[in-house]
């Protein structure tokens, strides 16, 4: 009997071992085993099949032990793993090396998952009760400890006591305890306690939803009937999360789990009470800034009798065992961070929960008030059905969208800040009239780009080809590509002169500005550098909602659905920079951002206000912004991309070969695209330069398949892998690293 399995390993997908006599009734499809591999090292492997016979029989390992009982891999997962690895044109073992907590799978050959435990105490049983003052003798301290216990345990008609709650007894040492301890009065035992909290409550019933929300759903439950997957489009501020609490009450009522998942970690923090109100403990929590034991715990649990029905997480939580899965809802579904950057799989995690749905025959809710490109055309050929939601929850109006002409301002000198004079004067009423602001700024840091006055030398990193921005609070130079970082120079490094001056302003200059321009009023900053401690979201979101911070300022981030009650004016700095990138997205992105930007303003029975600034006012997609033109920016969209046969209208797979030599990743990215050209003729484009086209030390070169729909998937991946395979025979390409990113966004 052999076993073929998945290990921790690109090389290749499956690896053949040999089954000991011992294992066979208990080994299955998805069991964790311990193999050998290589010399004298171990790894954490998943069986994917189980079969009678092998070849080159004499060089197979056995393996060496089983880890658990029962499988910790289900069938759909492994379905799930097998569709990433053949979409994603990557090997099992990433896919398998992204979906478990890395201590489920640690390579030694005790697994490195320590379940929490705490320490009890019990008086030990086979004592006569009588004879134990006799015992203790006169050890004054030691038997008021006893008695105290023993009261304790009587009183409350308990066998056992935490050791926490003994060490707060009155006359409580370490000493008397073990004096106890060592006598045998006293016996100590360690009980798993677990980390996850489950003692949580509902404290409500689902809000009942309004006229609109109530026909919406209803539209839903509709749309289910005939098709898998829904859109629903509804504006911001209109009341989606009380849909989907409906949604999943409803699953719940049929004994379904239900999949919540959001683009980022600060919008688990809103929503984590929120459900908890109304779900109470039914609910686990799945992210990256979680421990890994405590994942490993929710893992375990979602295997067990009792798992979690909803999980709410993000987009690693489609990696988790559900057992029966029926409902998804993927909130904010034109988010780009569903899609994953490094390491390889570069799954988006939106399309492969819909992939795990089907595999659950479970349905899809997806949400957004600005559907990404390709969801919204789903809908209109059909694939997917889709519902309009357009009225505000509560009668807030929509907000009331202004253009800054920053660069008219600036030529007759009317810009004396970063902020236009308009932005000042509003956001003055506004605070005064107890309201908040937020600003956004999509560049984090202090400037830039330095550059000496006298010599226009500019500071680069030393692995990427990029400039340094300057982060004025640790008077450092980082790399945003790598994140090294430099020390900040006193004076040019090339000819000595003390003018350093910063260009390009960024989050850290803006607080400054602002703080400068409204001392009386508390100014919080949400970016990428203050949010790296575990709980940092949590504060500065709960600071903002209890209205300890007057203005936030912050990224894109801070666009992303998050929803404050207080908010009576929105600014967007410099908007031009979200358009002004060579990326055929970048005016979806800028669009989505600035009506999502825009959605944070507003209160009840009151309009909130946007002020925009931008240089460059004339560019037709303020027109649909102003006017609240979804569709009219999805059709004038939609004709540039099919005018250029873009992604929805092709797919689009990125090759990018990396190496520390440029002539070779230069002469390699060459003899590629020539042999992918011999398929796929002139859908190859490339190779190119990117615009970052060295990091970390590594040159890189770009090729771009655009390949039509209709063309099979199963066939692109067999050319392309069959290329990879004579490039890297070729002696000169053997190391040359090739990365391949299928819908890149
Ligand atoms: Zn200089
Ligand atoms: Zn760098």
């Amino acid at each position: 009997m052999y076993a073929d399995v998945i290990l921790p390993l690109p090389f290749s997908d499956l690896y053949t071992y040999s089954v000991p006599v011992e294992m066979r009734n208990k080994i299955t499809r998805g069991s964790r085993v311990i193999v050998p591999f290589g010399n004298r090292k171990y790894y954490t492997a998943i069986v994917y099949k189980i079969k009678e016979s092998a070849s080159n029989d004499f060089k197979i390992k056995e393996i060496h032990s089983l880890s658990d009982s029962k499988p910790v891999v289900n069938e759909q997962q492994l379905k799930l793993w097998e569709w990433i690895s053949f979409y994603y044109l990557s090997p099992l073992g990433d896919v398998y090396k992204t979906a478990l907590p890395s201590s489920m799978k640690s390579e030694d050959l005790k697994s490195k998952f320590k379940p929490k435990t705490e320490t009890y105490i019990r008086v030990n049983p086979e004592l006569d009760p009588v004879n134990i003052t006799g015992i203790i003798g006169r050890a004054a301290k030691q038997l008021s400890l006893y008695n105290q216990i023993e009261i304790i345990l009587t009183y409350n008609k308990i066998e056992h006591i935490s050791k926490k709650e003994v060490s707060e007894l009155e006359g409580y040492s370490v000493s008397v305890l073990n004096g106890l301890v060592k006598k045998d009065i006293l016996q100590t035992f360690e009980v798993e306690t677990g980390r996850l909290n489950t003692a949580i409550k509902p404290t409500r019933k689902p809000h009942p939803l309004n006229e609109f929300q109530q026909k919406a759903f209803n539209e839903i439950i509709n749309c289910f009937k005939s098709r898998h997957t829904c859109l629903l489009h509804g504006v911001t501020s209109s009341g989606k999360t009380e849909i989907y609490i409906h949604l999943i009450e409803e699953a719940l009522s049929t004994g379904k789990q239900t999949l919540y998942l959001v683009p980022e970690i600060a919008l688990t923090t809103q929503l984590t009470q929120r459900l908890q109100t109304v779900f109470g403990n039914k609910i686990g929590i799945y992210h990256s800034k979680i421990n890994d034991n405590e994942r490993a715990e929710i893992w375990n649990k979602m295997l067990s009798k009792e798992p979690y029905e909803i999980i709410l997480g993000v987009r690693s939580s489609i990696f988790l065992p559900y057992q029966n899965l029926g409902l998804v809802i993927i909130d904010e579904e034109h988010e780009m961070s569903y899609k994953q950057q490094e390491p390889s799989p570069r799954y988006h995690a939106r399309d492969t929960a819909i992939m795990l749905a089907h595999f659950y025959d479970a349905k899809t809710i997806l949400g957004s008030a600005t559907p990404s490109l390709e969801s919204y055309f789903n809908t209109r050929n059909g694939k997917y059905g889709i519902v309009t939601l357009l009225e505000r929850y509560g009668n807030i109006l929509m907000p009331e969208i202004q253009i800054e002409n920053t660069f008219e301002l600036r030529k007759r000198r009317k810009m004396k800040s970063l902020l236009t004079p308009l932005l000042i004067e509003q956001m003055k009423l506004i605070l005064e009239n107890g309201e908040q602001v937020i600003l956004f700024r999509n560049r984090r840091g202090y400037a830039s780009l330095v550059e000496c006055e006298h010599c226009a030398w500019t500071p680069k990193c030393k692995r990427c080809d990029v400039t340094l921005t300057y982060h004025k609070k640790r008077n450092r130079l980082n790399c945003h590509y790598c994140n090294a970082s430099y020390t900040m120079p006193a004076v040019c490094p090339s000819c000595n002169s003390e003018n350093l001056k910063t260009l390009g302003q960024g989050t850290e200059q803006l607080e400054e500005e602002v703080e400068r321009l409204f001392p009386e009023y508390i100014v919080g900053r949400m970016d990428l550098d203050t949010t790296r401690g575990k709980d940092a979201y949590e504060k500065i979101i709960d600071d903002f909602q209890s209205k300890r911070i007057h203005i936030l300022i912050g990224t894109q981030m801070l666009s992303k659905g998050l929803d404050f009650e207080n908010v009576g004016i929105v600014g967007i700095i410099s908007s031009d920079s979200l358009l002004n990138y060579p990326d055929f997205r970048s005016h979806e992105r800028g669009f989505q951002l600035m009506m999502q930007a825009a959605g944070r303003a507003g209160r009840k029975n009151r309009q909130g206000k946007v002020i925009i600034q931008s240089a460059d006012p004339d560019q037709p997609v303020y027109g649909y912004i102003l006017n609240y033109d979804y569709d009219g920016f999805f059709n004038s969209q939609m004709a540039e991309r099919k005018m250029f046969n873009y992604p929805p209208f092709s797919r689009l797979i990125s090759i990018v070969l990396k190496h520390k030599t440029e002539q070779k990743v230069e002469d390699g990215s060459e003899y590629l695209a020539a042999l992918l050209h011999q398929s796929f003729g002139d859908k190859v484009k490339g190779p190119s330069k990117p615009i970052v086209s060295f990091i970390q030390r590594y040159h890189l070169r770009e090729i771009l398949l655009k390949l039509d729909y209709s063309f099979s998937i199963k066939k692109t991946r067999e050319i392309i892998r069959s290329a990879e395979t004579i490039f890297h025979t070729k002696e000169d390409f053997k190391y040359v690293m090739i990365h391949f990113d299928v819908d890149k966004v």
